[in-house]
């Protein structure tokens, strides 16, 4: 996943996945010959957010430095000119219930994007693993978003050179052994769980997931591989590029793409 010359940036939510993803990157970083690792973490700007529960220890701030790695924080007010707390306000004022995980997962990829862009980022690592992968691949299934696949595909590879290609090193790694790395190495563990995850569709799917795994051992395993292989035949079927998006011209499955639609909604595309 990682090659000579890449400068890798590691998105780090302040979860234990994304810290030891850190953890593991900083201790092989020996091994990658001549590429560049930096961290790094975005503050969505609403009270729940990871960042002020990490901000509580300086984990991060203890390996960036035991490691040499620089860590910078970003913030949604500075890339959007607004919070995700004040985009889900005007949301909720203008009638729209959207979720508080879409409107963060939806700003901070584009804000990645374009972090990266300004930064010469080559790669971006993420630390989902075995668990949110094969819960992304059910959920898209159940939502009935094939066009989904596609960009699953795209961000993999990142064929599309405005697009920084995302490696996920930990993809096949269960949640539950990375807690145990995490433990082992005395990564702490954010006491609180976010009050967004319970009314998050993916909270459910975990236990269905984790149901149908006693009669179907991997079941985790083979939704992930299908998802990858309906990736790669979407994309050998659908040659010639994505659309853009009308507003911003980025990459986008529909004539508006995610954020500018958020925007659009919440009020402020204009501003
Ligand atoms: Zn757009």
């Amino acid at each position: 996943m990682i090659t000579p010359g890449d400068f890798v940036a590691v998105a780090v939510s302040g979860g234990k996945d994304s810290l030891a993803l850190l953890h593991i990157l900083a201790k092989l970083r020996t091994k990658f010959r001549g590429a560049k690792l930096e961290a790094f973490t975005i503050n969505e700007g609403h009270p729940y957010s990871c960042f002020y529960r990490m901000a509580k220890s300086n984990y991060v701030g203890e390996v960036a430095a035991k490691f040499g790695i620089e860590y910078n924080v970003y913030h949604f007010r500075d890339i959007f000119g607004f919070t995700a707390m004040e985009i889900s306000e005007r949301l909720a004022a203008r009638g729209h219930k959207v979720h508080m995980c879409t409107i963060d997962g939806v700003l901070r990829r584009r804000a990645m994007n374009l972090i990266g862009k300004k930064r010469g980022w080559t790669k971006i690592a993420t630390a989902h693993n075995l668990d949110d992968e094969a819960q992304t691949v059910m959920l898209n299934v159940l939502m009935g978003n094939l066009s989904r696949f596609r960009w699953y595909g795209v961000y993999e590879d990142a064929e599309e050179k405005d697009l920084i290609p995302r490696i996920k090193p930990l993809k096949h790694i269960r949640e539950e052994e990375i807690a145990v790395y995490a433990y082992y190495h005395g990564i702490p563990l954010m006491e609180l769980e976010c009050p967004y995850v319970s009314t998050n569709p993916r909270y459910r799917l975990k236990f269905i997931l984790a149901e149908l795994e006693r009669e179907m051992p991997t079941v985790k395993y083979s939704l992930v591989s299908f998802g990858r292989r309906l990736a790669e035949q979407l994309k050998s079927t659908q040659a010639g590029g994505a659309n853009r998006c009308r507003y911003c011209g980025n990459i986008s499955a529909k004539p508006v793409c995610r954020v500018c639609d958020l925007l659009q909604k919440a009020g402020v595309l204009n501003l």
